[in-house]
Protein backbone atom coordinates (compact mmCIF):
# COMPACT_ATOMS: atom_id res chain seq x y z
CA UNK A 1 0.00 0.00 0.00
CA UNK A 2 2.77 2.14 0.76
CA UNK A 3 4.32 2.13 -2.77
CA UNK A 4 0.45 2.41 -4.33
CA UNK A 5 0.64 4.50 -7.19
CA UNK A 6 -3.12 5.22 -6.82
CA UNK A 7 -2.60 6.09 -2.84
CA UNK A 8 0.37 8.19 -3.40
CA UNK A 9 -1.95 10.19 -6.44
CA UNK A 10 -4.91 10.28 -3.53
CA UNK A 11 -2.54 12.05 -1.04
CA UNK A 12 -0.85 14.35 -3.45
CA UNK A 13 2.57 12.89 -3.42
CA UNK A 14 2.47 12.51 -6.79
CA UNK A 15 0.74 14.66 -9.34
CA UNK A 16 -2.07 13.74 -11.92
CA UNK A 17 -4.37 15.95 -14.05
CA UNK A 18 -7.63 16.00 -11.10
CA UNK A 19 -11.02 15.85 -13.08
CA UNK A 20 -13.03 15.22 -9.70
CA UNK A 21 -12.41 14.62 -5.83
CA UNK A 22 -14.54 14.40 -2.79
CA UNK A 23 -14.16 12.75 0.50
CA UNK A 24 -14.27 9.04 -0.65
CA UNK A 25 -13.40 9.58 -4.36
CA UNK A 26 -10.54 10.78 -6.96
CA UNK A 27 -10.84 10.69 -10.30
CA UNK A 28 -8.13 12.13 -12.93
CA UNK A 29 -6.97 11.75 -16.68
CA UNK A 30 -5.57 8.45 -17.65
CA UNK A 31 -1.60 9.36 -18.71
CA UNK A 32 -1.78 7.06 -21.34
CA UNK A 33 -4.98 7.73 -23.01
CA UNK A 34 -7.09 4.93 -24.53
CA UNK A 35 -9.43 7.00 -25.99
CA UNK A 36 -10.07 10.99 -26.29
CA UNK A 37 -11.70 11.25 -22.92
CA UNK A 38 -10.20 8.64 -20.78
CA UNK A 39 -10.33 9.38 -17.02
CA UNK A 40 -9.71 7.00 -14.07
CA UNK A 41 -12.07 7.02 -11.35
CA UNK A 42 -10.51 5.76 -8.00
CA UNK A 43 -11.77 5.27 -4.23
CA UNK A 44 -9.59 6.75 -2.10
CA UNK A 45 -9.45 3.92 0.57
CA UNK A 46 -6.75 1.21 -1.23
CA UNK A 47 -8.55 -1.60 -2.45
CA UNK A 48 -6.43 -3.80 -4.14
CA UNK A 49 -9.25 -5.26 -6.85
CA UNK A 50 -13.06 -6.08 -7.47
CA UNK A 51 -12.00 -9.68 -5.89
CA UNK A 52 -11.05 -7.60 -2.34
CA UNK A 53 -14.38 -6.09 -2.18
CA UNK A 54 -16.13 -6.81 0.90
CA UNK A 55 -20.24 -6.20 1.93
CA UNK A 56 -19.02 -3.29 3.31
CA UNK A 57 -17.54 -1.34 0.50
CA UNK A 58 -21.09 -1.54 -1.28
CA UNK A 59 -21.71 1.98 -0.62
CA UNK A 60 -18.18 3.34 -1.74
CA UNK A 61 -18.55 1.24 -5.20
CA UNK A 62 -22.14 3.14 -5.38
CA UNK A 63 -20.12 6.36 -4.81
CA UNK A 64 -17.63 5.11 -7.56
CA UNK A 65 -20.21 4.68 -10.42
CA UNK A 66 -22.20 8.12 -9.52
CA UNK A 67 -18.83 10.00 -9.36
CA UNK A 68 -18.19 8.51 -13.07
CA UNK A 69 -22.04 9.83 -14.11
CA UNK A 70 -21.18 13.31 -12.77
CA UNK A 71 -18.07 13.43 -14.41
CA UNK A 72 -19.63 12.24 -17.56
CA UNK A 73 -22.47 15.13 -17.47
CA UNK A 74 -20.37 17.48 -16.56
CA UNK A 75 -17.87 17.09 -19.79
CA UNK A 76 -21.36 16.39 -21.74
CA UNK A 77 -20.37 12.90 -23.01
CA UNK A 78 -23.28 11.32 -24.95
CA UNK A 79 -22.09 7.82 -24.66
CA UNK A 80 -19.25 6.17 -22.83
CA UNK A 81 -17.87 2.61 -21.31
CA UNK A 82 -16.91 2.27 -17.87
CA UNK A 83 -14.37 -0.64 -17.71
CA UNK A 84 -12.54 -2.66 -14.85
CA UNK A 85 -9.87 -4.83 -15.17
CA UNK A 86 -9.71 -7.08 -12.48
CA UNK A 87 -6.57 -9.45 -11.99
CA UNK A 88 -3.51 -9.85 -14.25
CA UNK A 89 -5.35 -12.21 -16.41
CA UNK A 90 -7.99 -9.45 -16.86
CA UNK A 91 -5.72 -6.71 -17.58
CA UNK A 92 -5.20 -5.16 -14.34
CA UNK A 93 -1.73 -3.70 -13.87
CA UNK A 94 -2.54 -1.25 -10.86
CA UNK A 95 -3.61 -3.19 -7.88
CA UNK A 96 -5.38 -0.51 -6.86
CA UNK A 97 -9.01 -0.79 -7.52
CA UNK A 98 -10.33 2.04 -10.20
CA UNK A 99 -12.95 2.45 -13.03
CA UNK A 100 -11.90 3.48 -16.20
CA UNK A 101 -14.48 6.11 -18.07
CA UNK A 102 -13.76 5.88 -22.15
CA UNK A 103 -15.29 7.89 -24.44
P1 LIG B 1 -5.28 -1.12 -15.32
O1 LIG B 1 -4.53 -1.79 -16.44
O2 LIG B 1 -6.77 -1.34 -15.36
O3 LIG B 1 -4.67 -1.44 -13.96
O4 LIG B 1 -5.12 0.42 -15.57
C1 LIG B 1 -4.07 1.17 -15.04
C2 LIG B 1 -4.09 2.49 -15.76
O5 LIG B 1 -3.38 3.43 -14.97
C3 LIG B 1 -3.43 2.47 -17.14
O6 LIG B 1 -4.39 2.86 -18.12
C4 LIG B 1 -2.29 3.48 -17.01
O7 LIG B 1 -2.11 4.25 -18.18
C5 LIG B 1 -2.75 4.33 -15.84
N1 LIG B 1 -1.70 4.99 -15.07
C6 LIG B 1 -0.57 4.44 -14.56
N2 LIG B 1 0.12 5.36 -13.88
C7 LIG B 1 -0.58 6.51 -13.94
C8 LIG B 1 -0.39 7.83 -13.43
N3 LIG B 1 0.69 8.16 -12.70
N4 LIG B 1 -1.31 8.77 -13.71
C9 LIG B 1 -2.40 8.47 -14.45
N5 LIG B 1 -2.64 7.25 -14.94
C10 LIG B 1 -1.75 6.29 -14.71
ZN1 LIG C 1 -3.60 2.16 -3.21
Amino acid sequence: MDDCIFCKITKGEIPSAKVFEDDKIIAFNDINPKARVHILVVPKKHIESVKHLERADKEMIGELFLAAKKIAEEKNLQGYKLVINVGREGGQLVDHLHLHLLS
